[in-house]
C-alpha cells in the first residue's frame, strides 16, 4: 500500500450550516439504500447499453479495460445530518472531502467509527444527497455529474458503471438468493439462465451452501448476506466498484476469495474504493489510503 492521502480540508465551519432543508428531515430511514428501485429500460436505452454490454458481461482473464486514467472525481464534499425530531442538531460529517480515483486503483477510506466513510461512499452511489461539491463519474465515455442527475439517469449510471456492496443487504422476504443476487444481470438484458448460471458459479466460488440459494436470505446469517451481495455486486464488470465493508462477517477461506475478487477485477481495470474493516485486507488489495 502507498502514500497516505489527506483528503480532508477543514477549512470552513460553515459546513455545519450547510445541511439541505427537506433532505435531512427523512432522516436516517429516508436514506435509501442500494439501487433496486426503477423498472427496465426503455427500448433506445437498451441499444445503447449493448455498446457495453461486452465488458459489463466479461468472464475472461483480458487486463484490457476500456477505460484508463481518472474515471471518479469526487471534489470538495460537505454533508451534513440535521435530526429534525432531536431538536435541529446538526452533525456536520464531510467538510470539503475530494478524491479522484484511476481505473485499475482501489482506494481505502480508513478512519475511526463514525467519521463519515460511509457517508463518503453513499453520497458516491448517490444514496445521500450531498451538500456542497461535485462527483464526477465516467459514464458510457462522458463525465457526468452524479448529484446532479435526473433519477432516470442515475438509473443508468448504477445499472451500467458503478457497483456498490453496502453494508448491508435489503432483502425481501420470498425472493430467493439467487434472484437477489441476478438482479443486476437481468437489469442488463441478460437471459435469466445466463444469469444464474454466473450466479451460481459466484455462489461456489464463495462457498455459499447450495441449499440455500433458493431461500430468501432474510434468516441468512450475516455472512450469508454478505456473500449474497458480493456475487450480487461482483456478476457485473462494473467499472468503478464501492465496497463497504464487504469482509466484515467472513471467515478467513472466504475473506481470501474477495480478495482474489477484487484483485482480478482490479487488474481489468475496475477502479475501487473500499472500507475494510482488517488491516491484512486493505494492505494487501489497497493502493493508497483517503484518511477520515
Ligand atoms: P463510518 O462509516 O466512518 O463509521 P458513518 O458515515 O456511518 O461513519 O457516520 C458518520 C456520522 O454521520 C455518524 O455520526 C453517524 O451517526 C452520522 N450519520 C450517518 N448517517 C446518518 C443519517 N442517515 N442520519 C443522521 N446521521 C447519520
Ligand atoms: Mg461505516
Amino acid at each position: 500500500m502507498g502514500v497516505v492521502e489527506g483528503g480532508r480540508e477543514r477549512a470552513r465551519e460553515g459546513g455545519r450550516e450547510r445541511a439541505r432543508e427537506g433532505e435531512s428531515k427523512r432522516g436516517r430511514e429516508g436514506e435509501r439504500e442500494g439501487g433496486r428501485e426503477g423498472g427496465r429500460e426503455s427500448g433506445n436505452e437498451q441499444v445503447q447499453g449493448i455498446m457495453t454490454y461486452q465488458f459489463l458481461l466479461d468472464n475472461s482473464r483480458s487486463t484490457v479495460s476500456p477505460s484508463t486514467g481518472a474515471v471518479l472525481k469526487a471534489e470538495g464534499l460537505y454533508k451534513s445530518f440535521v435530526l429534525h425530531h432531536q431538536g435541529g442538531t446538526c452533525i456536520p460529517v464531510l467538510e470539503g472531502v475530494s478524491l479522484t480515483v484511476h481505473a485499475g486503483e482501489c482506494v481505502a477510506l480508513q478512519g475511526p467509527s463514525g467519521s463519515g466513510k460511509s457517508t463518503f461512499m453513499r453520497s458516491l452511489y448517490a444514496n445521500y444527497r450531498i451538500d456542497q461539491g461535485s462527483i464526477l463519474v465516467k459514464h458510457q465515455n462522458e463525465w457526468v455529474d452524479l448529484p446532479r442527475l435526473q433519477p432516470h439517469q442515475l438509473l443508468k449510471v448504477r445499472r451500467y458503471t458503478i457497483g456498490y456492496v453496502s453494508q448491508f443487504l435489503r432483502v425481501i422476504p420470498r425472493v430467493s438468493a439467487l434472484e437477489v443476487a441476478a438482479e443486476p444481470l437481468m437489469d442488463l438484458g441478460v437471459e435469466p439462465e445466463d444469469a444464474y448460471d454466473k450466479i451460481r458459479h459466484l455462489f461456489t466460488q464463495l462457498n455459499l451452501p447450495e441449499r440455500l440459494w433458493h431461500l430468501s436470505p432474510t434468516t441468512f446469517s450475516g455472512g450469508e448476506k454478505q456473500r449474497v451481495n458480493i456475487a450480487r455486486a461482483f456478476s457485473v464488470n462494473y467499472p468503478i466498484l464501492l465496497l463497504d465493508e464487504p469482509t466484515s462477517a467472513l471467515d478467513a477461506a472466504n475473506r481470501e476469495v474477495v480478495m482474489q475478487l477484487v484483485e482480478t477485477r482490479k487488474a481489468k481495470g475496475c477502479a475501487m474504493v473500499g472500507i475494510f474493516h482488517d488491516d491484512a485486507v486493505r494492505e494487501r488489495v489497497c493502493d493508497r489510503v483517503l484518511q477520515f
